[in-house]
């Protein structure tokens, strides 16, 4: 059979197996008669916190908010330059303007994470540039140690944009253990995807960690003292019960899968058309995603390839940040160097499905039909 269904991602398979529990958190909570910001957030920060393992987490309602959070408490603002990618979700670079600072992009490299070589020409060059945000995209870590001595030669502000890396490794480090505070989002689609919206800040200092708590609630210090200007970003008693009962427990399980998912891809997959980004020794990702690159004008025709034969596929991501028109139109920002390999993968990736949901039957389709593809 050359035909079967195989999703991106598998809502209703994930429903099947945690909807019992994350029923039995819904009802629990719901009898509490507590809604906010209770024992249930702080029971799973708390266990998110022993996991990751980082010293403070603090639920956000999105993690997009956590990103501004952790850009704000760090004193990113107005008129602050701050160096990112231009390949990633656009929440990375929209937390850096609603800081009020200005984004400035540099290019990635061939895994398509920010180029670290070029961020340390970079700030030799540019001394205004006090604060970096990175994004371990696709749950693949950048190289952890570049990281540091960065931050620390340039003396940084340094906020690693972790909402696809969450389990991710370089030499068995964590990401979000370099920069001073960390971000990460329990958005559906994510490794850790909740059933609505939600995030957290993530830092071992427990002076940003109480400045976060503030931020996220009002910029409320104690009850109806409000020292700062914060946000309405809390995480719900419900999400965080059904992220701590019912989806936390099944993590480190359901990255097994993924990471076995990946390995047959990487190993089976033997197609000259399709170049695999080649994954450093000393990391260990989640793969959140697992990208190839088709060959330049190729892509449509090997996404319509697959479609035909019931596979999905995604595009992480087709247009880059300082392109988009919201940024053309409305925002001061600065592209400091050419963004070859960022187009690169704007113009060729295509993401497989490798969500923990996907049985054996479909792998092999998967690779079956990555492997059979050739340019017309
Ligand atoms: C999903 C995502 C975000 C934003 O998270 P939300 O919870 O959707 O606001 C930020 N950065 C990256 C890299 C993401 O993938």
């Amino acid at each position: 059979m050359d035909f079967l269904t195989v999703e991106l991602n598998d809502f209703s398979r994930q429903w099947d197996s945690i909807g019992e529990s994350a029923a039995a958190a819904f009802r629990r909570v719901g009898g509490s008669g507590w809604y906010v910001l209770g024992s249930e957030v702080a029971g799973f920060e708390a266990a998110l916190a022993r996991s990751w393992p980082i010293g403070h987490v603090i639920g956000t309602g999105t993690g997009l908010d956590a990103l501004e959070i952790a850009l704000r408490c760090l004193g990113v603002g107005a008129g602050d330059l701050v160096l990112t990618t231009p390949l990633s979700s656009f929440a990375s670079t929209l937390a850096v303007l609603r800081a009020g600072a200005i984004p400035v992009f540099a290019d990635v490299d061939r895994c398509g994470l920010l180029d670290l070589a070029l961020c340390r020409k970079i700030c030799a060059q540019e001394p205004r540039i006090r604060c970096l945000l990175v994004v371990h995209l696709y749950g693949c870590p950048l190289d952890l140690e570049a990281l540091e001595s960065l931050k620390r030669d340039f003396q940084l502000n340094v906020v690693e944009d972790c909402a696809q890396s969450i389990g991710a490794t370089w030499k068995g480090r964590a990401t979000g253990t370099v920069g001073q505070i960390s971000a990460t989002s329990f958005y559906p689609t994510k490794n850790l995807g909740s059933l609505g919206d939600g995030g957290a800040v993530l830092t071992s200092s427990s002076d940003l960690a109480d400045r976060s708590r503030a931020l996220r609630d009002y910029g409320r210090t104690s009850k109806y003292v409000h020292d700062e200007i914060g946000l309405n970003s809390r995480l719900d008693e419900c999400q965080a019960a059904i992220l701590g009962d019912a989806l936390l427990p099944r993590l480190s399980e359901w990255a097994g899968r993924r990471r076995a998912i990946a390995s047959r891809y990487r190993a089976e997959i033997r197609n000259r058309w399709l170049e695999l980004p080649e994954i450093p020794p000393q990391a260990s990702s989640n793969f959140h995603l697992f990208p190839v690159l088709a060959p330049p004008g190729e892509r449509d025709s090997f996404v319509r390839f697959l479609k035909a034969r019931g596979i999905m596929t995604g595009c992480h991501y087709p247009r880059l940040i300082p392109e988009q028109r919201a940024l053309v139109r409305y925002c001061d920002f600065q592209v400091l160097t050419e963004l070859d390999q960022a187009k690169r993968f704007a113009e060729n990736e295509v993401s497989l499905p490798v969500h923990h949901f996907l049985t054996d039957e479909e792998v092999d389709h998967v690779i079956g039909c990555a492997h059979r593809w050739s340019p017309a």
